[in-house]
Parts: C-alpha cells; structure tokens; sequence
C-alpha cells in the first residue's frame, strides 16, 4: 500500500473522513451527521473518534493481506466552514459552526491524536480537491466556486491554495451583481450569493409565488420550496423556474466575467449543490460571460475550443468530484506539506526612499 494521508471534511451537517492513497485512491471512509447543536467538543470528540476508526480500519486491512503492508500516515487535513488563521491553524469565525470562534481546532485535534493537522477553509480545499483529481487534473491554476447554501469560492494560483494578504481570499459570493439588489448578511447587497445559491433559488420562487405568478411550483413543491424541486420545474419546462435558473446563470456569468477578465486562469469550476442545475442555469451563464468578458471570447470559441490564431481557451466547467472533493482536498493538504499547500503573500520590507 502506498503512503496515505487523513482528509477530513467537516461542514455544518456532515463530517466525512476518509484515508487517501498518496494515488488518490480512497482506502477508507466514513460520512457522519455533524450535531453542530451538541456543541463543538462533541464535534471534535466525533472527529477524533472517527479519524482513530479508519486508523482501525486501515491496520485490520493490513494484518488481513499478506501481500502489503501499510504504508505511512503522512498526516491529517481538515476542511472547515470559516476563517481561518494559517499561521496558528486557529479557526477565528464560522457562520456555519456556531460557538467555534478564536478556536485552536488544529491544537486540539493535534493534541487528542498526537499527531500533526492541517486545518484549511473548506472551499480551499474543495479546489484543491479538483485541481488534484477532479475537473482540473493536469492543471495547476483554477478558480472554483460552490453553489451550496450559500455561495464559496476557493483559488489555486500555480499549484498552491492563494490565502490572501489576511487569509480571506476567495469569497467569490460577495460579488456585487446586482447594483441595488437583495441585502446580503456579510453587509452589502446584490451579492452573487442572494442570485446562485440554494438559499436564493428558494427564495426567488417565493418571491414569485408570493407575487402570484402562474407556475407549477405552487402545486408540486407543496409550500416546500428548495432548489431541487425549483430545478426539475426547470426541466420541465415551467416558465417561472426556467426564469429563476436563467437569472443563476446571469448572476454567476457576471462574476465570471469579472474574474476572467481579471485573472485570465485557464480553468474556471462550478461545484456545489446547486450545480447539479447546470443544464438549466449554463446557457445563461456562458451566454453573459461572452457578452460581459472580451478575455473570454476572444480566446474561447462557442464549443469551447479555442478560437482560431489562439493556443489557449478558457474553460468553464462542473466540478468532477462531488461532494468529496473537499474530503480529497484535505487529504491533499499533508501530501503536499504546510508550505507548499497555501501560500500568502510575504510581507514586503518597507520601501525606502531613493
Ligand atoms: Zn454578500
């Protein structure tokens, strides 16, 4: 067996753990419900328990071939919803993990298991995740976003995850795409995340039910509504669900465009729950990204090739990996070691006059 590492993703209703081949082959998992309500000493409890299990696990495998024998734990990555400080492994804010602030999460799993973790942000480590076996294999930059309930962002910039100057690079969902549009809780309004996330597409179907608009959802969501139902509307063909999924892919193709325009990478992935609605929200998506970036369409094609005179497209893409690409990612994080990981910009000795 190869050498492997411990990935851990921990959101705010699952905790996935799983051992990882340095292959990438996943040689043990387990997906447990994170009872964030029981606190988050429970939670740790529940993590360092499972991390011991797979431990378990893996020696059982072990003692049973006879051929192989284990090969070494290169450490432990953790994936977390929140800030996070790099430099300590402190988890400094967390709406999805209420109680955890200014929280040694990185100490206190260190010292239940003697032995060493990286903890990382969780849309960090879902890029990284797809950089290494998902949609951006072979790649080394890439900029992914997460439709879930809210709206996350994560950038590899040559290999490594990019932190930021204070390590909170990558918040893709408070984009501005809307100039007077819905208030967003991080302060400001007509984020990307009140027009792509699963929280906005349910909010925007009550909005039309409550304005009485003619549509099937009235009838078939039976006064749940959640983006799953909004999408299969969508498919079949319900004009005001159609409307709600175009306006996700006008709303993600601005902020695109901006990005691409701004940091023309070669590769551009949507993950998340909500990307699952790729087919009722992509048209609109690339349709605005051509209009809205010169970056891309003067370099991409409308079959995605690169056009003509031009070596290089941009691509726009779905995540490969799922809900486990963040689980990848963490076990990434050891593979590659703490320095090579993340990178955050040095601190430049101050300029002196001439
Ligand atoms: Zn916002």
């Amino acid at each position: 067996m190869s050498d492997y590492a411990i990935g851990v993703d921990l959101g705010g209703t699952n905790l996935r753990v799983a051992a990882v081949g340095a292959d990438g082959n996943i040689l043990a998992r387990t997906v447990l419900e994170t009872e964030v309500s029981r606190g988050r000493d429970e939670v740790i409890n529940e993590l360092c328990d499972a991390v011991t299990q797979i431990s378990r696990q893996l020696a059982q495998a072990a003692q049973k071939s006879s051929v192989e024998a284990n090969g070494a734990l290169l450490g432990i990555g953790v994936g977390v919803p929140g800030l996070i400080d790099s430099e300590t492994g402190m988890l400094l804010e967390s709406p999805n993990l209420p109680g955890w602030n200014d929280y040694d999460v990185q100490g206190e799993i260190e010292r239940r298991l003697q032995t060493s973790v990286i903890l990382e942000n969780d849309a960090n480590v879902a890029a990284l995740g797809e950089l290494w076996l998902g949609a951006g294999r072979g790649m080394d930059s890439l900029c992914l976003y997460t439709l879930g309930t809210g709206v996350g962002g994560g950038l590899i910039l040559q290999g490594r995850i990019w932190r930021g100057w204070n390590g909170m690079a990558g918040e893709l969902g408070h984009v501005n795409v809307e100039p007077q549009g819905h208030a967003c809780g991080c302060g400001s309004w007509g984020c990307l995340e009140q027009y792509a996330s699963a929280k906005a597409v349910a909010r925007m179907a009550g909005e039309a039910l409550a304005g009485g608009a003619d549509t099937e959802l009235r009838e078939v969501t039976n006064g749940a509504l959640d983006s799953l139902a909004v999408y299969k509307s969508a498919m079949r063909g319900d004009p005001v669900a159609k409307k709600i999924f175009e306006r996700v892919g006008r709303s993600l193709g601005k902020a695109l465009a901006a990005m691409i325009n701004g940091l023309n990478l070669p590769l551009y992935v949507v993950g998340g729950g909500v990307s699952a609605g790729w087919d009722a929200f992509a048209p609109a998506m690339f349709d605005e990204v051509r209009k809205r970036s010169f970056v891309y369409a003067g370099t991409t094609g409308r079959d995605g090739q690169a056009l003509g005179g031009r070596q290089r497209s941009t691509r726009i893409v779905r995540a490969r990996l799922g809900g486990d690409g963040g689980l990848f990612g963490a076990a990434r994080l050891p593979m590659m070691g703490k320095a090579l990981a993340g990178v955050s910009p040095a601190v430049s000795s101050p300029a002196r006059p001439l």
